[in-house]
């Protein structure tokens, strides 16, 4: 699915790239035990270690090791039993040590793909070449005071995960794909809240253009976008700009950009010339991370069922369609808000999963996802529970309301929060079934239209569906269809 450029001169292909930093969930940062939690106030949430005071030592926090560990393996990344802990050194107010704690040569996840799903139905594999450690550094608020910056170091020191892509999405769209399917990994094995707006995860977009087939071009880095669209605004940008320059003769160079939200354009910040040398060296107060195949093992069995294979089994065991699956995996609470109500509703009505599995995903993703979506909730703060969705269906499969008014019960649902049965009680909208009845209803519509039915006699056939629509209407949409047309036929024919 690439996008190519049409220029003045021919086509062009964009070349992407990602490297996303992932903040690990972790009560404590990566060398320190100083908190993580979001939003304290500044400064509140920082060691000795996290401001870099002379003699403290870093101590590696285990937890974050097997997060990254879990990560590495939930990306069908290979773990290297081996890894090394290197200091880039920069200079910079946020940064009290003067160097990062970072993998260079050496990290602790390698090699892995991940398939992700287009807009179109395609899936396409993407490679992933490595998952680093690192720190964190602090912020610098230049919004305090009229003529100076303070640090904040409370994010001094949190363990962020590097996942760094191979150069192969061709699109803005196999991009943000990309993303979203990272995004999801992490929160399905809780290594990353994937939280954007906290600065949870973030990514560096590196973008270049080369004519279709030919070697790579040269390309520029736009550092540390913080929203999906923003990042699939930068790729079209450069990749507009990249062939503008090239077009008119010019030449690409690499280099470090930001991009500005307010005018969807991106800024050169510093050229490789001007590049850091970070001179990486192998921190000497930390030794090789090393452990053994049983320990990654170990936190293999800790992983829950993955995303791809969560959809695989909903469309070979449910049947649900690629499309329903693939919506409900994407977030591991909504495929396991389905799976529930999918359970509960197997024991309310005694039919097979196979049997219910596409109606109720068809309510979940339309009805619920939709009331969710207007009510700007998510499916955690759900206003209706498993319990009643379960319910509600359940009313409508063994007939007791039709399709029509579980509609209206489900609005009744949202507004009052209370369950089906009680609201179809209450209102006493419980489907009529009951041939006599029915059969007096359709009487007294046909009584009413002695007109019509001549016209219907006289081999106007269309009209049937306006005495549907009647005794639907004196029924208050609670009469059974299905009876409804079986009961109606005869009568008219007759
Ligand atoms: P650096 O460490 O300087 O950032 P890397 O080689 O680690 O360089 O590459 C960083 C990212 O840039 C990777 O995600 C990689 O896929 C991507 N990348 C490398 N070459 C290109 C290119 N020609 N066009 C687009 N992306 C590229
Ligand atoms: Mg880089």
């Amino acid at each position: 699915m690439a996008d190519y450029i049409h220029g003045a001169t021919g086509e062009w292909e964009v070349v992407i790239g990602l490297e996303i930093h992932a903040q690990v969930t972790s009560e404590a940062k990566l060398f320190s035990g100083a908190s993580t939690t979001f939003g304290a106030e500044p400064n509140s949430q920082v060691s000795f270690v996290c401001c870099a005071m002379p003699g403290m030592l870093p101590v590696i926090n285990a937890e974050c090791i097997r997060q990254a560990v879990r990560t590495g393996l939930a990306i069908g990344c290979k773990i290297n039993l081996r890894s090394v802990f290197d200091r880039k050194n920069y200079f910079y107010a946020d940064l009290p040590q003067g160097y990062q704690i970072s993998q260079f040569k050496d990290p602790i996840v390698g090699e892995g793909t991940v398939v992700i799903d287009l807009p179109d139905g395609q899936t396409k594999i993407i490679g992933v070449e490595r998952l680093h450690l690192e720190q964190d550094a602090g912020k610098s608020m230049h919004d305090q005071h009229p003529s100076q910056t303070y640090v904040d170091l409370n994010r001094s020191g949190v363990a962020l995960m590097e996942i760094v892509s191979m150069p192969d999405m061709r699109s803005a769209a196999e991009a943000g794909a990309y993303f979203r399917k990272i995004r999801t990994l992490v929160r399905y094995v809780g290594t990353c809240d994937g939280n954007m707006e906290q600065g949870s995860m973030r990514a560096d977009v590196n973008v270049s253009v080369r004519r279709p087939g030919a070697e790579l071009g040269t390309r520029t880095e736009t550092k540390n976008i913080n929203s999906i669209r923003y990042m699939m605004q930068v790729i079209d940008y450069e990749a507009r700009r990249q062939v503008d320059i090239l077009e008119q003769g010019g030449q690409i160079h690499q280099e470090t950009r930001q991009f500005d939200p307010a005018t969807g354009t991106t800024s050169g910040l510093r050229s490789k010339e001007e590049a850091h040398d970070y001179r990486y060296f192998p921190d000497p107060d930390l030794l090789p991370l090393e452990f053994t195949q049983a320990f990654v093992d170990d936190l293999a069995k800790t992983l829950p069922e993955l995303p791809d294979d969560k959809k695989n089994r909903l469309i070979a065991d449910l049947g649900l369609s690629e499309y329903n699956a693939g919506v409900l995996v994407a977030e591991k609470e909504n495929a396991d808000y389905f799976e529930e109500l999918l359970e509960l509703l197997v024991k309310k009505t005694g039919k097979t999963p196979t049997e219910l599995a596409t109606q109720a995903a068809n309510w979940v993703i339309m009805d619920l996802f939709g009331a969710l979506k207007k009510f700007s909730k998510s499916i955690s703060d759900s206003p209706v529970s498993t319990v009643d969705g379960a319910e509600l269906l359940a009313l409508q499969i063994g007939g007791t309301i039709s399709g029509r008014i579980a509609k209206d019960v489900f609005e009744i649902m949202l507004e009052s929060g209370k369950n089906p049965e009680q609201i179809v009680e209450e209102k006493g909208l419980k489907q009529m079934s009951d041939s006599g009845e029915l059969e007096a209803i359709i009487d007294a519509v046909l009584a009413d239209h002695p007109d019509k039915v001549e016209q219907y006699r006289a081999g106007k056939d269309k009209l049937f569906g306006f005495f549907v629509g009647q005794v639907m209407k004196k029924t208050r949409g609670q009469a059974n269809p299905q009876m409804v047309n079986q009961l109606l036929r005869p009568r008219l024919d007759g």
